[in-house]
């Protein structure tokens, strides 16, 4: 049985006088929560005091994004090894904006799941077609490309250290969900590719979806049996939203 999880992602979002406050509301509201995990994922700047307000809570602490690099003379970059250190267990890694907007290619995606993994950090390994693609019928071509690379740099015994999270890159941010059909058919195909590597860990990995979750529509997509919870960007940003949509997942 996998475990749900909805992690939430601010993106580049709030101050820290609103961070303080969201994390207040969620923490208390997620302490009803027996069956869901969930993880906060605030800009790096945050992260710290974001943690320590977890402290005590059972909501995880998750970065948006890391270095390739162990460390040294990269200028701007933040290494594994220091979002260990401030408490993240989480990562996001290779979300569509860094893809797109800061040219995040497969290749450099694997190796930061691959140094996420080195830290000891679970990676949230994001991959996902765009309109154009979907449109062209090769949503599953573009999903294999990017797992592939994944799991070509560290294997499916690294991809099960982590969570896949198939987010559409037209449903993000849009307002416009992938319908659950829709984002199940993509799921399963996952599923079903890691599953030719090692059927046991395709059994066992969490396969989130992301674009435009809301409260209203995350219960039937979490209904779905491959989805196995969230990973969400502009509800996260409302205690109440987040919270239902935590709630649809338990
Ligand atoms: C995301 O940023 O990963 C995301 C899914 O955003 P949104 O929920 O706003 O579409």
């Amino acid at each position: 049985m996998r475990r749900k999880l909805v992690a939430g992602n601010w993106k580049m979002n709030g101050s820290r006088k609103n961070a303080q406050a969201l994390v207040e509301a969620v923490k208390q509201g997620a302490a009803r929560l027996k069956h869901v995990e969930t993880v906060l994922c605030p800009p790096f700047v945050y992260l710290s005091e974001v943690g320590a307000q977890l402290a005590g809570s059972a909501i995880l602490l998750g970065a948006q994004n890391l270095c390739d690099k162990t460390e040294g003379a990269y200028t701007g970059e933040v290494a594994g090894t220091m979002l260990r250190d401030v408490g993240c267990s989480y990562v996001i890694v290779g979300h569509s904006e860094r893809r797109s907007l800061y040219g995040e290619t497969d290749e450099l995606v694997a190796l930061k799941v691959a140094a996420a993994l080195g830290a000891g950090l679970k990676p949230i390994l994001c991959l996902g077609e765009t309109l154009q693609e979907r449109e062209q019928n090769i949503t599953e071509a573009v999903a294999a490309r990017q797992l592939d690379a994944v799991l070509k740099t560290v294997g499916v015994e690294g991809l099960a250290q982590g969570v896949v999270a198939y987010e559409p890159v037209w449903a993000i941010g849009t307002g416009r969900t992938a319908s659950p059909a829709q984002a199940q058919e993509v799921h399963a195909y996952l599923r079903r590719r890691i599953a030719a590597h090692n059927a046991t860990i395709a059994g066992e990995i969490r396969i989130l979806y992301g674009g435009s979750v809301k409260a209203d529509n995350a219960a039937e997509l979490f209904a779905m049996p491959d989805i196995d919870g969230g990973l969400i960007g502009g509800a996260s940003l409302h205690a109440g939203q987040f919270l239902a949509i935590c709630q649809a997942a338990e």
